[in-house]
């Protein structure tokens, strides 16, 4: 099953994606989480997505391109794999068409922005690994501390309040337009997103079997 979820920054994309993961056995691709991992490592791809990423743009669109043909030629994906945070734009979308990659459904999760506003304060990741968590929805199980490696739990420069309306403005401007790209092709299915992480799961489990 080859997925794509769709959704503003802090609408659960990341978390929802590791559970169909388990559910699916497929990979979750996280472009976001590739290029952090790229900023840390001070590859040459990290220096160039820094200064978008840390100003909430999106990183130019030949960079993302670029990442995902690497990835989605890596022998776990051949049974398919779950999209998170790729495609954000229309090019994008269409380079994923001209790699020939046959989508089978995309997934959007609905989160108006006021609420995303008010999760994004909550959102913390680990310093060291880079796994979430979030202070209402997702809590370690010592508070500060990542259960999976024992690092420091931060708050992403990303998700400082003026970053996160700057995000979700161009949210709105260049990935909504990706909802009427795949509801044209027939694919896309709408969740809308719930209070409770397990309830919001249900709805995406749903929406992949119907
Ligand atoms: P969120 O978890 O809020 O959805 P991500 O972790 O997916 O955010 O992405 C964080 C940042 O990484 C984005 O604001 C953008 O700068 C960059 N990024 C990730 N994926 C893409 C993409 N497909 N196109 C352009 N920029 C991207
Ligand atoms: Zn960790």
């Amino acid at each position: 099953m080859k997925l794509i979820l769709l959704g503003a920054p802090g609408a659960g994309k990341g978390t929802q994606a590791e559970k169909i993961c388990d559910k699916y056995g497929i990979p979750a691709i996280s472009t976001g989480n590739i290029i952090r991992a790229a900023l840390k490592n001070g590859t040459e791809m990290g220096l160039k997505a820094k200064s978008y990423m840390e100003a909430g743009q999106l990183v130019p669109d030949e960079v993302v391109i670029g990442i995902i043909k690497d990835r989605l030629v890596e022998s776990d994906c051949e049974n398919g794999f779950i999209l998170d945070g790729f495609p954000r734009t229309i090019p994008q979308a269409e380079a994923l068409e001209s790699m020939g990659v046959a989508i089978d459904k995309v997934v959007d999760i609905e989160v108006p922005d006021e609420k995303i506003t008010a999760r994004m304060s909550g959102r913390r990741v680990c310093a060291k690994c880079g796994a979430s968590y979030h202070l209402l929805y997702k809590l370690p199980k010592t508070a500060g501390i990542c259960d999976a490696c024992g690092g420091e739990l931060v708050q992403r420069k990303d998700d400082a309040p003026e970053t996160v309306q700057a995000r979700l403005a161009e949210y709105h401007e260049m990935t909504e337009p990706l909802k009427d790209f795949y509801a044209k092709l027939g694919k896309l299915k709408i969740v809308h997103g719930q209070e409770e992480v397990a309830d919001t799961t249900k709805l995406v489990f749903a929406a992949l079997e119907d």
